[in-house]
């Protein structure tokens, strides 16, 4: 594949980028563990992409799936009309998806699933005449993608500080992990409830009866792999449903098998009222998100004779055939393949593999949930250099694709890693840490 010489028409605006124009690193091609570099270089993929390859890259069912829909029906407008295979994805969305979540909107991306978890939220309290309902709350370091909605309830402030005022009535609760860090923690660390009663705070400072929704990850993934302590997110739960706050889970990251389960819901144990979904859900391939309600939220809008309520919302693309087409052929492939729940198989190998990076230079904590990992390193004092983008330039050229946020690395291998490719990637990592200054 050729490269084009002039690389400024497509305009990504983040600081990173800039430097990845400068030196471009540049995939050409994609199988199952590796990418191709356009030098003509493997690389094992440590990050599934975006976190969203979980079935690995090209998988024939996939592609197949998507080559024959394309050549079948392409389109199908999505208001007032449909076609089977959006139906069918919907109902075995269901079937995999924790219990009382039976309900699916579709859309097109994570930040586009979190916009219209948060607008149905916000409309499922006035259809109940409940209209005083309207503080969202998040969470510091909190990401929800990049629409206002998800910007506003987010916690990241580079992502916030650029564009005003935002929504208003937004609240963040303190993340956990400020309040206690967990430090080289396998598992979960402690004081869970204490630290979710920091939403009884804020839900007392505002009065309880203007909250309309409570929104979290279970895990925060793209801020660093910050893992909720026990008894957490069961606390909140507690919380909001003694105050009739709806419970936001945004699985755009843990859901689809990346904690070993199929959803990060599972793993804890928890319920949401709505579950916002993207990446894993058409294994990265073809945009898709959905958003899971509760039956309760979806019959409330469906009370009364037609058109009393009128929720407008959905998209061109909701639910269109070429992405419904793919997400069923990976959730065959994730059924054929176990991998909806390989993560916890591997979790015990994952888990000592990372930490016997533990001593070696720069790292001050190591965590591991599922199969997602984050080694945090030393932060340079007072530069803006970070030793995790070294590490990252580092592994690239030895053939290692890896994340880094701030000061820490990010590894969240497709769920078809074997576990020697494990034990490679985490030599890889070792090597590169005792290289890096
Ligand atoms: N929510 C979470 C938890 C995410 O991790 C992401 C993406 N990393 C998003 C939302 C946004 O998804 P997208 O980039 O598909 O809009």
């Amino acid at each position: 594949a050729v490269v084009p010489n002039d690389l400024n028409a497509f305009w990504m605006p983040f600081t990173a980028n800039r430097q990845f124009k400068k030196s471009p690193r540049m995939f050409v091609a994609a199988k199952d563990m590796h990418y191709t570099t356009s030098d003509g270089r493997q690389v094992l993929d440590g990050t599934a992409g975006l976190w969203c390859v979980n079935a690995g890259h090209a998988r024939p069912k996939i592609v197949e799936a998507i080559a024959r829909q394309a050549a079948e029906l392409d389109y199908a407008p999505a208001f007032q009309m449909g076609h089977p295979k959006a139906f069918e994805l919907a109902n075995r969305i269901v079937d995999i998806a924790p219990k009382g979540l039976d309900h699916v909107l579709f859309t097109n991306s994570g930040s586009e699933s979190v916009e219209t978890a948060l607008k149905v939220a916000l409309a499922y309290h006035r259809v109940k005449g409940d209209g005083a309902r309207s503080r969202l709350i998040g969470r510091e370091r909190a990401y929800h993608g990049v629409n206002f909605g998800g910007i506003s309830v987010g916690g990241i402030v580079t992502n916030r500080k650029m564009f005003g005022t935002l929504l208003t009535g937004v609240d963040h609760m303190p993340h956990t992990h400020n309040l206690a860090k967990n430090a080289f923690s396998k598992g979960l660390p402690e004081h869970g409830v204490e630290l979710a009663d920091e939403l009884e705070r804020i839900v007392t400072l505002h009065d309880a009866s203007t909250i309309a929704a409570v929104i979290v990850e279970p895990v925060a993934g793209s801020t660093g792999v910050l893992i909720p302590p026990s008894g957490y997110l069961q606390r909140l739960r507690d919380i909001t449903k003694k105050h009739g706050i709806l419970l936001i889970f945004d699985e755009v990251i843990t859901g689809f098998g990346r904690l070993g389960t199929p959803f990060g819901a599972d793993y804890f144990g928890v319920t949401p009222d709505i579950m916002v979904t993207a990446k894993g859900l058409t294994n990265g391939v073809i945009p898709m998100g959905a958003v899971l309600v509760s039956s309760e939220i979806h019959d409330a809008f469906m009370q009364g004779p037609e058109h009393v309520i009128e929720f407008f919302h959905g998209y061109t693309y909701s639910g269109n055939p070429i992405a419904s087409a793919a997400g069923l052929a990976t959730l065959e492939t994730y059924k054929d393949e176990d991998l909806l729940t390989r993560g916890a198989e591997l979790a015990p190998v994952w888990q000592d593999a990372l930490h016997s990076l533990k001593g070696e230079p720069h790292v001050i904590d190591i965590r591991n949930i599922g199969l997602v990992g984050a080694i945090e390193l030393e932060p340079i004092a007072g530069s803006p250099t970070k030793r995790a983008f070294s590490a990252f330039v580092k592994a690239f050229e030895d053939g290692y694709l890896i994340r880094t946020t701030g000061d820490i690395i990010a590894l969240s291998p497709p769920l078809i890693v074997s576990k020697d490719q494990i034990a490679e990637l985490i030599d890889a990592l070792r090597k590169v840490l005792r290289s890096i200054d």
